[in-house]
């Protein structure tokens, strides 16, 4: 069942500021280290301009005369994810981050909130470089107000601070968690919960308590304490903290190729860290530790840096 109804939900997004000013210094080191590869890299393919869901721009006259093949399967949309193929061990620059193809060549893609709408990849193997662009679907956010939330989480007390940077810590740790066997990010995921009540929409731009934030990079579903979560889909935990200063009872899981999803404010939590999980797996319990303002989920997604709707990963959405 599929609902959305005002409810408990979070505001657990400005925890994350630091967190990512020092990600994005980091990830543009490495663009730039990708655009040094192209300056030498030789031979440019042709871009093959496209959109849609499982097409082969291998096989679409603007790219049938690359050099490397490149198809991908999904919808490039702002916030979402496309599942990409390409020759096993490419490089790869996905509009300023790096990756690399697995040993069946598949890669993914994550486009930020606001992406811009055309996403350039290049594709190099050895000598060789390809470069495609994908016409990217814009998204309409809400705008949410948020009142009700506990004042040490607006404002974190002094004596709060060591803890907030120790969680970032940990937290950095598993969003740079880059498990080789992990194939989750392949498969077609389900709700964490039985029942899906969504309270918070994801992206939605935030007022906490009447003072403007970041955009709100989860989905919040709303249910009673207590209630079981499950793994959407298969993967390592890396992550598994009872009780975060703002995200509560934490659990992080690596499904592959840097496709990392998150489960916030849980009461209990019922895996540990380097433990595999498969679709249905119970990991953990709604609760409404940390900013929040009753018990719900906060269901989030990363990708090498980027924040990413969940939600868009599962299959009847
Ligand atoms: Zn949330």
């Amino acid at each position: 069942m599929v609902g959305r109804t005002a409810g408990s939900l979070c505001g657990c997004s400005s925890s994350d500021d630091a967190l990512e000013a020092s990600e994005r210094t980091r990830l543009n080191l490495n663009t730039n280290l990708a655009r040094r590869t192209l300056v030498f890299g030789g031979l440019f393919g042709l871009t093959g301009l496209s959109s849609g869901c499982d097409r082969a721009l291998a096989q679409s006259p603007e790219s049938r005369h690359s050099p490397l093949p490149f198809s991908f399967s999904g919808t490039p949309q702002q916030s979402g994810v496309v599942i990409c193929t390409t020759v096993p061990g490419a490089q790869i620059d996905a509009s300023g981050i790096t990756t690399q193809a697995d040993s069946d060549g598949r890669f993914v893609m994550g486009f930020d909130r606001d992406a811009p709408s055309q996403a350039l990849i290049s594709i190099s193997m050895g000598p060789t470089i390809a470069r495609f662009g994908l016409d990217v679907a814009p998204r309409a956010y809400q705008v949410t107000s948020v009142s009700g939330l506990p004042k040490a989480t607006i404002d974190p007390p002094a004596e709060a601070l060591a803890r907030i940077e120790a969680d970032a810590a940990l937290k950095r740790q598993a969003f740079d968690s880059n498990n080789p066997i992990a194939r989750g990010f392949e498969e077609a995921f389900r709700w964490p919960l039985d029942d899906v009540r969504i309270t918070s929409p994801w992206g939605a731009t935030r007022m906490l308590n009447g003072k403007s934030q970041r955009p709100h990079f989860g989905i919040d579903l709303g249910a009673a304490r207590g209630t079981p979560i499950y793994a959407p889909a298969s993967g390592f935990v890396v992550l598994a903290e009872p009780d975060m200063h703002f995200e509560g009872g934490m659990v992080a899981i690596d499904h592959g190729q840097g496709l990392i999803t998150t489960y916030l404010h849980q009461s209990a939590l019922a895996v540990e860290v380097g433990q595999r999980v498969t679709p249905g797996t119970l990991i953990g319990y709604v609760g409404s530790k940390g900013r929040a303002t009753g018990p719900h989920l906060c269901w989030r997604m990363r990708w090498r840096g980027r924040n990413l709707d969940p939600s868009l990963r599962v299959q009847s959405a």
